[in-house]
């Protein structure tokens, strides 16, 4: 993870007027639909996050109780923060095989317990030259080295069994984050030049697989600083266009995930406009915006999830395109149910006090970014717990626990 360029548009003086009539156009243009979901165009049914309840994670717990029982004289507050559900990331064969039954049990488990449906939400990202556009999160398929191939059978099938093994409870899957984000703005780089092909039929594969009744899927959509601009969002559009239209068609996904692992702001309310010029200048604006767009491009009543892991603070970063371990973060709006009008919910995707990416430069996948001006210092490897950053969040919380 994740975007390396925010790109601004030449012409963006006059394309930030259609920005605002797009903005206006579909403010609350999207309503839900009550059960439909097989004409064209439509999304899937119902929202998969309305009366469930949620998986707890207990080895994302385990990591807050150890830094709880570091911290005695803060325990009670960093504790509040093992009561939020967090998504589960999928990001190598081997961890499908080592955890996700153990996690689609124990959420089975808690469900039985509490006698209510009980949500596991998945993020599935293993695609060959993963990271395409930067290092931290470079994953172990290759294109050259067989890994289309490789991330069907090895990687998307047996996620696919346990899936199918586990039919008596919902599963929200967030697809292959910033993967067709980098096909829409960085073909100048040559490891997304050789991905192209292999991201686009590996999720056309992916959400072929998935369609079963207890799976609803959000392709990954990078978020406002990256792709909220007009020509960013022309391109991505075209592209879920093809992609999604070549697996089946839109009814195949329930929406779009947005800020996977990012910082951006849900609204302007901190002032904290980096781009001014971007007709998305937030995450809620991008909402609307990007509905909008995909609307005019067939796609119905297609909902959002909002990753609010760590967007509690606004103004933050120097730069829109800082991804790392941003310093001064702080845990945002708590998981939630539709807070806002399309989106599903708000959600932590990104489990919080996980790593970007290491900062030191003598480590293996070092990203420039995770030892630039606004990372956080002393980090560790992508997804290892980093309890320094995960009592910074804490302590910046807003709302706060
Ligand atoms: C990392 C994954 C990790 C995930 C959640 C990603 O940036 O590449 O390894 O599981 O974040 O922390």
């Amino acid at each position: 993870m994740h975007l390396r360029i925010v790109k601004r548009s030449a012409i963006l003086d006059v394309l930030g007027v259609f920005g605002v009539f797009a903005l206006s156009a579909c403010a609350g243009g999207l309503g839900e639909t009550a059960g439909g979901g097989s004409a064209a165009g439509e999304a899937t049914t119902k929202n998969p996050f309305k009366d469930v309840a949620f998986f707890l994670n207990p080895d994302y717990a385990a990591n807050v109780e150890a830094t709880a029982k570091r911290h005695p004289d803060e325990a009670a507050t960093i504790r509040k923060v093992a009561k939020y559900p967090t998504a589960v990331w999928l990001d190598s064969i081997a961890s499908v095989h080592e955890h996700l039954k153990g996690w689609l049990d124990e959420a089975k488990k808690q469900q039985d317990a509490l006698g209510k449906p009980t949500l596991t939400v998945v993020v599935v990202y293993d695609l060959p030259n993963r990271d395409c556009s930067a290092a931290s999160s470079a994953g172990e398929l290759k294109v050259n080295l067989n890994g289309e191939q490789r991330y069907k059978t090895e990687f998307i099938d047996p996620i696919t069994a346990e899936f199918k093994a586990h039919p008596d409870q919902p599963i929200v899957v967030v697809l292959e984050p910033d993967s067709l984000g980098n096909l829409a703005t960085n073909m100048a780089i040559p490891a997304c030049q050789e991905a192209r092909p292999a991201y686009k039929n590996g999720i056309i594969y992916a959400l072929r697989s998935f369609i079963l009744p207890n799976v609803s899927v959000y392709l990954d959509a990078a978020h406002s600083g990256w792709l909220g601009w007009d020509d960013n969002r022309a391109k991505i559009a075209k592209i879920f266009k093809q992609v999604v239209n070549e697996a089946g068609g839109p009814h195949l996904i329930r929406g779009f995930a947005i800020n996977t692992a990012n910082y951006t702001h849900l609204s302007n309310r901190d002032g904290a406009v980096l781009e001014p010029t971007n007709p998305c200048p937030n995450e809620l604006t991008y909402v609307k915006v990007l509905g909008k767009t995909m609307q005019m491009n067939g796609f119905k009543n297609h909902h959002f999830i909002i990753d609010t892991a760590r967007n509690g603070r606004g103004q933050i970063r120097a730069a829109w395109g800082s991804w790392c371990n941003v310093h001064g973060a702080g845990l945002g709006e708590r998981p939630r149910v539709e807070p806002e009008p399309n989106v599903d919910a708000y959600f932590w995707i990104k489990p919080p006090g996980e790593s970007d990416g290491v900062s030191d430069p003598s480590q293996p996948r070092y990203d420039s970014m995770c030892g630039g001006p606004d990372a956080a210092k002393g980090a560790p490897q992508a997804g290892e717990w980093f309890e320094s950053y995960f009592l910074d969040l804490v302590h910046k919380a807003k709302p706060p626990l």
